[in-house]
């Protein structure tokens, strides 16, 4: 179907940008009917659209002024896709568990493919949030072996299938039975009830998917004005209860 000889046979010359915008970036084709006219025509349609990509890039370039909301700097945010690869990449690197007492708890980091995050990133924060002194313990990242369970940060679409019978809807993330699947649209974008406050969300949902994994079942808010058990489902309501994302949210740095 090369509309380019029929108007060349036509011996419509002057329509030679009609047959150029229908021919679009083909070549002229073999057989050497094709007018030296048209095919002159037709070039400058070639670069035509690879005119436009350059300008669209060009807001990307403007530097934005960190965000702070509770006296802490804010992640950048992030688009994140309906769905990436669907398969997930163990994140590269190992994190020692905290010091203390207590049993040490070996875990490792799952990134899905395609997501608009760095795995080793993630990692690092996951593993800072699981040691933290208001943590739930003592964590050893590791990217082999036995581990008790996994942090997998999921497209909506991965969350969907990786939850189910659990019905997560695109947005909410879940403990499997094996994996903390961690919402990768969450974790960009926070969630209502903790405002623009996205470190502490992170925080939270990490403590809480994790603590399914430890054996903790979901708790109500215990008092008004109190803080939210880390176990509460914060991110569907706060009841009374101030946000809170940690596990043991009055224990100080120095002791355990
Ligand atoms: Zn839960």
């Amino acid at each position: 179907m090369d509309h380019r000889f029929l108007l060349a046979a036509a011996g419509i010359v002057a329509t030679g940008v009609v047959g150029a915008l229908l021919a679009g970036p083909d070549r002229p084709g073999p057989g050497g009917a094709t007018p030296p006219v048209l095919t002159k025509l037709a070039i400058p349609a070639i670069p035509a659209p690879a005119v436009p990509p350059p300008v669209s890039p060009a807001p990307v370039a403007k530097a934005e002024k960190p965000l702070v909301v509770n006296g802490r700097v804010q992640p950048r945010k992030v688009k994140v896709p309906y769905r990436a690869d669907g398969r997930y990449s163990v994140a590269p690197g190992t994190g020692k568990a905290r010091k203390g007492g207590g049993e040490e708890i070996r875990y490792m980091v799952e990134v899905e493919r395609g997501l608009p995050f760095e795995a080793r990133e993630f990692a690092e924060e996951v593993h800072r949030i699981l040691n933290d002194e208001r943590g739930w313990g003592r964590f050893k990242r590791v990217t082999s072996g036995p581990v008790r369970f996994s942090v997998a940060l999921s497209s909506p679409r991965t969350t969907n299938v990786q939850c189910l019978p659990l019905q997560t809807g695109g947005e909410l993330s879940c403990w499997n039975g094996r994996r903390a699947v961690i919402n990768a649209v969450r974790w960009a974008e926070g969630s209502p009830n903790y405002g623009r406050d996205l470190a502490s969300y992170r925080e939270y949902v990490i403590s809480h998917e994790v603590g399914h994994g430890l054996g903790h079942g979901h708790v109500g808010c215990p008092g008004k004005g109190k803080p939210a058990p880390v176990m509460m489902q914060q991110t569907k309501s706060l009841a009374s209860c101030k946000p809170n994302p940690w596990p043991h949210p009055r224990r100080l740095r120095s002791g355990l």
